[in-house]
């Protein structure tokens, strides 16, 4: 879905497609020269990591497998409500395995925290946390995020997996949702 068809709904594009879209080969080259030689397990955090594990996973020059959980730390509105509740699990085991979380967004920082401890109980021998958009929030709480895509204000943003009420995955960018679709 292009910016023309979505009318006023977004106020104003921040990531473009063509940004994202060189932030994704840069950071799969870095981890492309990060993990070479090892073993390396993609979890896609659903639904709003898919564009990315897709785009990111693509542009690896090496094998990788893919699992997917789904969490949920946020109602259907805009604030996170800090409960983390697990949708769907991995679907084999993670003991000894390098792991990296591929995320769309840390705000609040808890979903993250929560998910890599839970990881690392599981047995997996190394845990690190791609995400492709990270927040001023994120600072205070301690998740050590090592590849990050890029820092924006904390507007409520949507596109490239992220959503309001379920919409607006479908963007090959990254927008600021208007005020006047949830005030
Ligand atoms: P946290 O626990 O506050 O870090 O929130 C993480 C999750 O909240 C993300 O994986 C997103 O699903 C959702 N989220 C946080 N900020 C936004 C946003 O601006 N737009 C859409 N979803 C968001
Ligand atoms: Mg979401």
């Amino acid at each position: 879905m292009d910016l023309a068809a979505l009318g006023t709904d977004v106020e104003r594009v921040i990531v473009s497609e063509e940004d994202l879209q060189a932030k994704l080969r840069e950071l799969a080259a870095r981890i492309d020269a990060d993990y070479q030689g090892r073993d390396l397990l993609l979890v896609g955090v659903l639904k709003g990591a898919v564009m990315a594990m897709a785009d990111l996973a693509r542009y690896m020059q090496r094998h990788i497998e893919m699992d997917w959980m789904a969490v949920s730390s946020y109602g259907s509105g805009t604030k996170s409500s800090g409960v983390v509740r697990i949708l769907k699990d991995l679907d084999r085991d993670i003991t000894g395995r390098e792991v990296l979380i591929v995320e769309d967004i840390v705000d609040s920082g808890l979903t993250l925290s929560w998910l890599k401890s839970n990881l690392e109980s599981r047995g997996a021998k190394q845990v690190e946390i791609l995400t492709v958009l990270r927040k001023p929030e994120a600072a205070k709480v301690h998740v050590e995020v090592k590849y990050v895509g890029f820092d924006i204000p904390s507007d409520f943003v949507v596109g490239y997996g992220l959503d309001f009420n379920e919409k607006y995955r479908n963007l090959p960018f990254i927008a600021v949702l208007a005020k006047h679709m949830y005030s």
